[in-house]
Parts: C-alpha cells; sequence; structure tokens
C-alpha cells in the first residue's frame, strides 16, 4: 500500500477520552501504519454547548502518553487544515450552499416547540417521529413554502438545513452499505430522518462536516465505534449527493461490561473499581478525581497491548506484541464482529509481562527514592531485584515485596505456628541457627543441604520445614526463592532473624 492512505482519529471533546475511544484511535494508527500512510487527529468541536477545553487535554495528553502520535493534527498541522471542526465552519457553509443548489438540503423554519410536541405526541402513540419525504411538506420549510417567503426567512438567520433524503416514491427503498468488519448491510431509505446538517447557530452537525472533512482531508478508511453504525446510510447519500467517492467503512464492536451484559460505560469504572480513562480525569461536577491507568501504575505499553486484544486477535498464541508487533500484524479482517468484555485481570497480566521485561535500572530508581538500600551493593540489589520482578503486578510493587524482604518481620504467620510448630521442628531450627553462626562464610546451598537433612532425620516434612524457615526469616510461609533472600540478606542478618523469631515463638 502507499502514501495515500489516510485515517483519522476524530473524537468530541464534550468528555474524557475512555478505553473505547483509546481503541478507536489505536486501530485507526496501526492501519496506517502497517500501510505506510497517515494518522491524522481531527478534533470535531461543532457542538460548542459540550465543548470541554479539559476533555480536549485530556485526549490528547492520554494519546500522548500511549505514544499514539498523529502525523497531522491542531498542533501539527499539515496540508489538509484547520484540524478542528470549529475552524472550519466557512468550509462548511461552502458545502451547505452546494447541497441547498442541487435540491440535496432545503431550510427549515419550525418551531423546536412545535417539533418537540409532535415528538411527544408520536411517542404517546408508540410512534418514532420522522421528518421526511412522508411529511416533510407539512412542516415549514424552503420545499412548503414560496420562494420570496424563504428568502426573507432566510434573512433572519433564524433557520436549520435539513438533508432532503432520496425517496424512490416505492413502498421500500433499500440500498447497501458496506461495512468492512459486517459486510453488506441493507437499508431501507424510507425510513431515514431528513437530518439537520446545518445548526440554527450557524454550525454545522456532525454528519455534514464529518463527511466534509473525510473527504477534503483524503481520508481512505473511517474507522469509528459501532454506535456510528446507524449513521452509515445517512453519510453514503450525503457522498453520494456531492458526487464523492466514499471511503472504506468500519464500525468497532463495542467493549461490553465485565458481566458480558451491555456496553461498558464511564460509570462502570466507579461501579466495578478498575480504570476506564487512561490517565487521570478530574470530574469537575463530583469535584473528584478518577485515577487512570497510569495512576494505578500500568505501563502504557501494557495498556496499548491489553485494548488491542479487546475484539481482535493475531490468529496465533502470540499476545505479548510491541506496537511495532502490533503494526505488522493488525488487519482489518481480524477484528470480531461481536462485543469483547472488558476484563481488567487481563490488564494485569499484560502489566505483569511487560513489568518483567522492564530493566533493572528502573527498579533501583524506585528503590532508591524510597527505601534505604545503602545497607546492599550493587550486586545485592541486582539480585533482590531480579527474585522480585518476576512477581510484580505493578512495577512500584517492588517497595512493598523488597520491605517484606529487607525489614524484619513484624508479624508471624500464627495460624501456621499453632498448627504446625514441634519441639522436633523448633530444635531442628535452633541447630540450623547455630551451624549457620559457627559457619558463617557458609554458601545458601550448603545450609539447604543441612537443613533438608535433619529434617529427614527428624521426621519432620520439607513443605512443613522450608514454611517454618521462611516464616522464621520473613514471617510469612510463602513468598520468593527462600535461599535467594538468604543470600541477600545474608548470614549473619539471619542469624539475628532466626534468633528473634525463636524467642518470640517460645516467650
Ligand atoms: N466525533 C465523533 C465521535 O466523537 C466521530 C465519529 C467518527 O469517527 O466518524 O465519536
Amino acid at each position: 500500500m502507499s502514501d495515500n492512505i489516510r485515517l483519522r482519529f476524530a473524537p468530541s471533546p464534550t468528555g474524557p477520552l475512555h478505553i473505547g475511544g483509546l481503541r478507536t484511535a489505536l486501530y485507526n494508527y496501526l492501519i496506517s501504519k502497517k500501510s505506510k500512510g497517515k494518522f491524522i487527529l481531527r478534533i470535531e468541536d461543532t457542538d460548542l454547548k459540550r465543548y470541554n477545553k479539559k476533555a480536549e487535554k485530556h485526549i490528547l495528553d492520554s494519546l500522548k502518553w500511549c505514544g499514539i502520535s498523529p502525523d497531522e493534527s491542531p498542533e501539527k498541522p499539515g496540508n489538509y487544515g484547520p484540524y478542528r471542526q470549529s475552524e472550519r465552519k466557512n468550509i462548511y457553509k461552502k458545502f451547505i450552499a452546494i447541497l441547498i443548489k442541487s435540491g440535496n438540503a432545503y431550510f427549515a423554519f419550525d418551531k423546536k416547540e412545535k417539533l418537540e410536541e409532535k415528538r411527544k405526541k408520536c411517542e404517546k402513540n408508540g410512534e418514532t417521529f420522522i421528518y421526511n419525504w412522508h411529511n416533510r411538506l407539512k412542516f415549514n420549510n424552503s420545499l412548503s413554502i414560496r420562494n420570496e417567503k424563504t428568502k426573507k426567512l432566510t434573512q433572519n438567520n433564524n433557520y436549520v438545513v435539513r438533508f432532503k433524503t432520496v425517496h424512490s416514491g416505492k413502498s421500500k427503498n433499500m440500498i447497501t452499505v458496506n461495512d468492512e468488519i459486517r459486510g453488506k448491510i441493507q437499508v431501507d431509505l424510507n425510513n431515514l430522518d431528513d437530518k439537520i446538517i446545518c445548526k440554527s447557530d450557524g454550525m454545522p452537525t456532525y454528519h455534514l462536516a464529518n463527511v466534509v472533512d473525510d473527504y477534503l482531508m483524503k481520508i481512505t478508511h473511517v474507522i469509528r465505534g459501532e454506535e456510528w453504525l446507524p449513521s452509515l446510510a445517512l453519510h453514503c447519500q450525503l457522498y453520494n449527493a456531492f458526487g464523492w467517492e466514499k471511503p472504506k467503512f468500519a464500525h468497532l464492536p463495542l467493549i461490553l461490561k465485565p458481566t458480558g451484559t451491555g456496553k461498558l460505560s464511564k460509570r462502570d469504572g466507579e461501579k466495578y473499581g478498575f480504570p476506564v480513562y487512561p490517565i487521570k480525569w478530574k470530574d469537575e461536577s463530583k469535584k473528584s478525581e478518577i485515577k487512570g491507568f497510569k495512576e494505578l501504575g500500568y505501563e502504557s505499553k501494557a495498556l496499548i497491548n491489553f485494548i488491542c486484544f479487546i475484539g481482535w486477535n493475531p490468529g496465533n498464541e502470540n499476545e505479548i506484541l510491541s506496537l511495532n508487533e502490533l503494526i505488522e500484524n493488525f488487519s482489518i479482517n481480524r477484528i470480531i464482529k461481536s462485543g469483547a468484555k472488558y476484563d481488567i485481570e487481563k490488564a494485569k497480566w499484560f502489566n505483569q509481562s511487560y513489568v518483567r521485561k522492564l530493566p533493572n535500572k528502573t527498579f533501583k530508581i524506585i528503590l532508591e527514592n524510597k527505601i534505604n538500600i545503602s545497607q546492599l551493593n550493587s550486586e545485592r540489589i541486582n539480585k533482590i531485584i531480579e527474585l522480585l520482578k518476576e512477581r510484580l503486578t505493578f512495577k512500584n510493587d517492588i517497595l512493598i515485596e523488597s520491605n517484606n524482604i529487607l525489614e524484619e518481620p513484624k508479624n508471624l504467620d500464627k495460624n501456621f505456628i499453632n498448627k504446625e510448630w514441634s519441639k522436633d521442628l523448633n530444635n531442628v531450627i535452633i541447630e540450623l541457627n547455630r551451624y549457620i553462626k559457627e559457619n558463617h562464610l557458609i554458601k545458601p546451598e550448603k545450609i539447604k543441604d543441612y537443613y533438608l537433612n535433619q529434617l529427614k532425620n527428624n521426621n519432620i516434612k520439607i513443605g512443613i520445614g522450608m514454611q517454618a524457615l521462611r516464616l522464621c526469616i520473613i514471617g510469612k510461609i510463602s513468598g520468593p526463592d527462600l535461599f535467594i533472600i538468604i543470600e541477600i540478606l545474608g548470614n549473619s542478618k539471619i542469624n539475628k532473624r532466626i534468633s528473634k523469631t525463636l524467642n518470640k515463638i517460645n516467650d
């Protein structure tokens, strides 16, 4: 494929970027990069009432944190700007005029209240209110009233412009639209609304601006959320009315709640206690800050890998794929049609895999900033990092995990002591401690051999014996490799800890 492939992410900055939006951005990014094309960020801010500056910043910062950087955007304009719809008003005006002139759009002067009344009446009767070919002449618009009057009314600037849906005169008016994920879809144009394409404030609506911009920005693939599928027929009608070639369309399946029922909503984050935003979001109305994946300690690379797999897979066993590998492997035809469940445990699993691959230096910095590791030389610090790295879900967990080893145990597992502690076991540990003290340069393997032998001679189960020794050193009966812990702490510390624990137990 070529340079001419152009995809865009076109968020409306009315709220923070959630995981679904990030996935849409990512898929667009991956396809554009795989095709050596361009990825464009266009800000769709035609709804001035709902525009939220902070939301726009949240979107940009989130993409930045995730490493999804656009080739063209409001911050990095290319040849097809402006990249913010509120700055393109004049462009839309021109195209709205073209549609009016060609008879594909018309002025409508109906009072909002009157339409609302009609809508309510329909709802009462269990019907949907549609403003289109079947009733448009009964309303107050440039199709139903005389030219001179229309002229006068338009001068007042108090009108909207509606798209005139095609009507064949037949009882059914089926067209076929194509979706790259779902295939061919049949739509009856007779049921489409004459959608407003220009609002009374002179701003275009999403539908018009979106189609005009995709055309002018030479977008080749429109990849967006499933919620826009019902608009596809209208968008295709707009392309036809302008006589433009359509891009390819793909509507992404929903991300479902963890229960698998219904769309994952922003509120589910609070309800289930998991992140739904890449980075933190401060909700002004609630005055509370909601943590994102970043603040909760996730690696951005893990997040990208995780969300890419919600609704897509490469068709083989490989799950840990870097951004470059995702680019290489990604294809629209492996996107699944049905909704995919949001599983935060899977996100943690991805994170763990990425944390394991982090260089020791990263952990060293975390440790140096928070705990006193001056007592350990660099070889021991590396040993502790190597020992713990495999077990961490989040990189900062290394602090708690290393404290569990480096600090003397505060609490001992009482359950184990009550259930399993015996005189023989106590004696074997006393004996081991004496052995270590007398041979203070002895290596952990030798300590292990000696201990196992003693356990055997005293008929003590190896499992119980190991748990007991671990309890003497770190207070718990499970954890990372005990003999590496012994090596890290050194024999004299081990001696002290065992003595202290035995004293506590035998007090
Ligand atoms: N502004 C729309 C949104 O935020 C874009 C939909 C599209 O990609 O066409 O969802």
